[in-house]
């Protein structure tokens, strides 16, 4: 009869092999558990913003870097955690406003920034939202002030709005604030596309190198200043027009509306501008939905305030910004709870 006997060495191993494998099951098995436990509690949201040559962008982006830098000292005990949760943001280049609002609604976006004229509106199922009011949009805060400018190329030989008869002028495209407020304006004016040559529907990125390259005579387009993208046409030799407020329809469109304002670009903001540029304006703000949870608001909300100095280097038009402002200024929508709470432990309320 053949034995087998497993000497010693044999044995050490089979022991080491069984050993070596169970380790390593220990292994995956302990790494798949911090797997889902990070999946657990890192938490993913997105700001919509515009389009990537506009202010809105940044101020997405800025809002994830500040809660990025808070969260991270948070996590790294500088601070003491406000969260056991691990926030993670994110904002993409998205159409504006009005689609912002529109993927807030259906839950694809859990804030967006808007102008305030569409933020009232969306809310209020008024002008583009009559029939699909959003009653759950909640305001957050505002940030910088957007005046509503009309850029023409140096050929078109425009000098105000009723110059726009017969050119092709960019209207902007759809689910832009931009968009919405042109038409607004047009609404007052008492015209319709039919006024001018053609229009386009360019998104905000596409529309200054058009403009440069005489595909377009004009752009309306509500954004902060000074703006980079604008700054290119105003060196193509193109110039934002002067809207009369005085008296005209404009005027009234400011005197109807909390959400419109008069404003100015200073003159020397861009190259060749000698004179002040007064029009109407909008705020820009930052929305979310009342399905969103209070913690998350709350510290979007803190790490932005907490950070103020920091965040408003992120963007020269965030430089006039002042906190007491923010909580109130074109705002129409409730406040978020999770923004309240913060104001009030800030005794900003
Ligand atoms: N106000 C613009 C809009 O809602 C966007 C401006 C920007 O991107 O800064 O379409």
């Amino acid at each position: 009869m053949i034995r087998i006997v497993l000497n010693n060495n044999r044995r050490g191993e089979i022991m080491k092999k069984l050993l070596s494998f169970l380790s390593g099951a220990l292994i995956f098995f302990a790494a798949s558990l911090s797997l889902t436990t990070v999946a657990k509690s890192a938490e993913f949201f997105t700001i919509g913003t515009g389009g990537p040559t506009g202010v809105y962008f940044q101020t997405g982006n800025a809002i994830c870097k500040m809660l990025h830098k808070y969260a991270t000292s948070a996590e790294h005990g500088r601070k003491k955690a406000a969260t056991d949760k691990a926030y993670r943001c994110t904002a993409p280049s998205t159409g504006g406003s009005n689609y912002n609002i529109g993927q807030i609604k259906d839950g694809e976006f859990q804030f967006g920034v808007a102008q305030s004229d569409w933020q009232f509106h969306a809310v209020n199922g008024s002008s583009k939202w009559e029939g699909k009011q959003f009653k759950g949009l909640r305001a957050v805060f505002s940030v910088h002030n957007e005046p509503f400018q009309i850029w023409a190329r140096k050929k078109a030989k425009v000098k105000d709005f009723k110059g726009l008869k017969g050119k092709v002028v960019n209207i902007g495209n759809p689910g832009s604030g931009q968009r919405g407020t042109m038409e607004e304006l047009m609404k007052a004016m008492g015209v319709d596309n039919g006024y001018f040559k053609s229009v386009t529907e360019l998104t905000s990125s596409e529309q200054v190198k058009a403009l440069c390259d005489g595909k377009i005579d004009a752009f309306g387009y509500s954004v902060g200043f000074p703006n980079g993208a604008m700054e290119q046409a105003a060196t193509c030799g193109a110039k934002a027009l002067p809207i009369n407020l005085t008296g005209g329809p404009v005027q009234g469109l400011i005197d109807g509306a909390d959400y419109y304002a008069s404003a100015t670009i200073p003159a020397g903001t861009y190259t060749g501008q000698k004179k002040d540029v007064t029009t109407f304006g909008v705020k820009a703000t930052v929305v979310t939905s009342n399905a969103v949870e209070e913690e998350l608001v709350y510290l979007v909300v803190k790490a932005v305030f907490e950070n103020f100095d920091d965040f408003k280097k992120q963007h020269p038009a965030f430089a006039p910004l002042k906190k007491k402002d923010m909580i109130a200024d074109g705002l129409s929508a409730p406040l978020h709870p999770g923004a309240i709470k913060y104001y009030k432990e800030a005794g900003l309320m």
